[in-house]
């Protein structure tokens, strides 16, 4: 029989005792965060590289306790996506945004286009589409102005149940997007069974492409790659002049990073937005 080694813990520890304490803690104070209106919707612009116009935003989420300071997606996010705690989150993302977008339709002001992230469990949940249906009944003007972002793991899961839901939501006038295009194990194969519209760059490629040849050589083919099946790209995590010279001179459509804005709350986007 194998041998334990020494000081190596099998199944159970103090410390992983106190780790699922933490979530289930975090979990709890996470559901009376949506209950008490603490977390707020971030906007980050995408811009056009030919010309610098912005063709719309993504969505970001944050969580702000009251008197301590703003909570990153990435401390929460994951925890929620183990209970269906993200599918009401999701839910509360998705009617936010989409009233923003009519609002801000409505006083000609505003991004025309918001993209909001669907994390899988969410994507999958049985009234998703009925939910975007009805949202989009309420709020008209959404209708072709809302992207939703998946990864590669959401089409992991189910090949045949993605494709059954991303041709319903295309029926109902929503964008689909393959975020961190690239990261995933997946092959390029599904890509072709799929109505996506819009490839997202993974900043892992962006990152050395004005120096690295290999990278701007799996860029200019995921480019190439989008041109034939007649799908938008945009480059993510744009951090310096240098990249977006490289990515405008590959002819990639769009792009998103610190270099041309920040995520930023939506009465600083409309400053932005002005300039
Ligand atoms: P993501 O969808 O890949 O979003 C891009 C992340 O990169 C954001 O982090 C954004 O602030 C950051 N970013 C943008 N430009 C740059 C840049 O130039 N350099 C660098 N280093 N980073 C940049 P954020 O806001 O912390 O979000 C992290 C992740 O949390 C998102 O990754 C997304 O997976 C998830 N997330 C955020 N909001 C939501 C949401 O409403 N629902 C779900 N399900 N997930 C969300
Ligand atoms: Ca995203
Ligand atoms: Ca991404
Ligand atoms: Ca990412």
């Amino acid at each position: 029989a194998k041998r334990i080694a020494k000081g190596s813990h099998v199944f159970f520890s103090p410390e992983m005792a106190e780790e699922v304490q933490q979530r289930l803690q975090l979990t709890n104070d996470l559901q009376q965060a949506l209950a008490r209106n603490e977390l707020v919707l971030h906007f980050q612009p995408q811009l056009q590289l030919a010309d610098q116009t912005v063709v719309g935003a993504e969505v970001l989420l944050r969580w702000q306790p009251p008197g301590k300071p703003l909570v990153p997606p990435g401390h929460f996010i994951p925890v929620a996506e183990e209970t269906s705690l993200i599918c009401d989150i999701g839910n509360w993302v998705l009617q936010q945004a989409c009233e923003r977008l009519q609002h801000w339709h409505e006083r000609k002001q505003g991004p025309e286009h918001l993209s909001v992230n669907i994390s899988a469990r969410h994507f999958h949940s049985p009234d998703f589409v009925a939910r975007l249906e009805g949202l989009l009944q309420q709020y008209p003007a959404c209708r072709n102005r809302l992207t939703l972002e998946v990864t590669e793991g959401v089409i992991l899961e189910s090949l045949s149940e993605s494709r059954t839901r991303m041709i319903r939501l295309k029926q109902l006038g929503l964008n689909l997007s393959i975020d961190d295009f690239g990261t995933g194990y997946s092959s390029f194969a599904y890509l072709k069974e799929l109505p996506v519209d819009e490839l997202k760059l993974d900043r892992s490629f962006i990152r050395h492409v004005d120096s690295s040849q290999r990278d701007r050589a799996i860029i200019a083919c995921i480019l190439e790659l989008a041109r034939e099946l007649d799908m938008t790209v945009v480059a993510e995590g744009v951090e310096t002049e240098s990249q977006r010279s490289q990515l405008l001179a590959m002819n990639c459509p769009s792009c998103q990073g610190f270099l041309l804005a920040c995520p930023m709350e939506e009465a600083d986007m409309m400053h932005w937005l002005a300039q």
